[in-house]
């Protein structure tokens, strides 16, 4: 009944054309990249404005109907999965780039742009939007933002957190708000931008970004090298840190991750036997500059590394690229239903790390693929169900998860680097925070959501 009263005061409110009711739903609204989770919702609304998305939000709060905003789906941890029925409140058609001011270097966009997009845009001009999740092609950067989304150069560049300075979001009663402006530096009252970052669509709406750009950089080298095995990988990262050159990536893939690449892309990568390889990404601009950093970073890889080899064009940068990028698809394709972690510790403990986890995981007779960011110790890590039953699967899937949290906590790491909490480590928040801890962040919800009705089941 109220469903049916919503729905009407939504259709009366936007249009016939905005609000879609649940037998005409598309299923992609209820997933979104988590492996083997969907949901359910009574209803899709898809405003063309911060305007429209506050009367939607205004009436979902009226009549207490759960609403799980989504950008562009691609989230891996249920963060746009309707897990309470209720509303999805679809963000595609806010999908403009507003202003690229290239005076104050500040791009102003809405939520749904994609981030590869804006990042070309810029790139022609001159400019330079670091972040690079590797779904930067079809993940948007109000997703980005609500995710506190990383990428491979975050050693150099940071993440997307680095590069917000403001936006304009909506709460769930209704209101439009700003926060932040195009000004590089802000001492006035609380963060509230800040608040947002991570919050993964549960305090608020965000409606309009102002990010930072940079200059862009016009050289760019990539160098692969290839070792016998993941402990030489991670004694060349030790040794690249301690030469002071600061790459823009550094990624690892050990040498399942290599295999698997190799077996389910048909791209011909390099070093296809390696135990381990290290990507290494550095720009400048100037050529000179890069000949000094290639030179530094071989050197200080030395003899820990079998091999390398260095792509200065635009074709084998691609490929270089593409089997890093291609690892993720490559794993669905090995086991359609695999477990995908993303710790954060201390870029010194990967090695210790990476092999207590894959020790874990061998040890509760699983195969598992672990790669990512070796520059700032986010490690991916990705255990594959193979021919385990649903049964056995759902009873092991918390027992992995709480062994791999508790291997990140004992070396000074946490749950997640980049892919944030969503519904699926939700029932984990309490071995990362106190309870104290835990009740601040619950008012912290209240004070933004009373009702509670802003992406429930999610985060905390
Ligand atoms: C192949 C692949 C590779 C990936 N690589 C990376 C990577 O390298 N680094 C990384 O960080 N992530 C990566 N991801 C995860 C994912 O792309 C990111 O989390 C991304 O930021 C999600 O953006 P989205 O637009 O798809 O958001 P969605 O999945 O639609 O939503 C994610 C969360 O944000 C909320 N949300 C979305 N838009 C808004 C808004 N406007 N206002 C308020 N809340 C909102 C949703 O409610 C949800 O909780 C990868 C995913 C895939 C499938």
């Amino acid at each position: 009944m109220k469903k049916d009263q919503a729905l009407e005061a939504l259709t009366q409110s936007l249009g016939s054309d905005s609000v879609v009711s649940a037998d005409n739903i598309p299923s992609q609204y209820n997933t979104d990249r988590t492996s083997n989770r969907s949901g359910y919702c009574d209803m899709l609304i898809i405003p063309s404005s911060a305007e429209e998305v506050a009367k939607a939000l205004s009436i979902c709060n009226r009549f207490l109907i759960p609403v799980t905003p989504r950008g562009a789906g691609t989230g891996v941890t249920g963060g746009a999965i309707p897990v309470c029925g209720g509303a999805v409140l679809s963000l595609e058609k806010l999908n403009r780039i507003i202003e690229i001011d290239e005076e104050n270097l500040i791009a102003t966009v809405e939520p749904c742009v994609t981030t590869g997009a804006l990042q070309k845009l810029v790139l022609a001009k001159g400019l330079f939007y670091p972040p690079d999740p590797a779904s930067l092609e079809e993940c948007s950067i109000g997703g980005n933002v609500a995710e506190s989304a990383g990428g491979m150069r975050a050693v150099k560049y940071g993440t997307t957190k680095d590069y917000l300075l403001g936006c304009e979001f909506v709460t769930p009663e209704g209101k439009i708000m700003q926060t932040g402006g195009k000004f590089v530096k802000n001492a006035t009252g609380y963060n509230m931008a800040g608040i947002l970052v991570g919050s993964e669509g549960t305090l608020a709406v965000i409606t309009k970004l102002i990010m930072r750009l940079i200059p862009a950089p016009t050289e760019m080298r990539d160098i692969l090298f290839s070792f016998p095995d993941l402990e030489s990988a991670a004694k060349a990262v030790h040794c690249i840190t301690r030469s002071r050159v600061v790459p823009t990536a550094i990624e690892f893939m050990e040498a399942d991750a290599v295999r698997f690449v190799a077996k389910h892309h048909q791209i011909g990568i390099p070093f296809p036997d390696a135990g381990a390889q290290l990507l290494v990404q550095i720009d400048g601009t100037a050529s000179a500059e890069l000949d000094s950093q290639e030179k530094a970073i071989i050197q200080a890889v030395g003899s820990n590394a079998t091999d390398h080899i260095i792509a200065i064009n635009d074709d084998d940068r691609t490929r270089l690229w593409s089997a890093r990028r291609g690892i993720r698809t490559a794993i669905e394709k090995e086991s359609p239903v695999f477990l995908a972690e993303d710790c954060v510790v201390p870029r010194a403990a990967i090695p210790l790390f990476v092999t207590e986890v894959k020790g874990f995981l061998t040890s509760q007779g699983l195969r598992s693929v672990i790669f990512g960011h070796a520059g700032d110790g986010n490690v991916h890590i990705d255990a594959l169900r193979d021919a385990l039953s649903d049964e056995e699967w759902d009873q092991i899937v918390p027992v992995l998860r709480k062994g791999i949290y508790q291997i990140a906590f004992r070396h000074e790491g946490t749950i997640s680097g980049e892919h944030g909490i969503g519904c699926v480590r939700r029932d984990y928040m309490d071995l990362a925070f106190s309870s104290d801890e835990l009740d601040l962040m619950r008012r912290i919800k209240t004070a933004f959501d009373p009702n509670g009705i802003l992406n429930p089941g999610k985060v905390i």
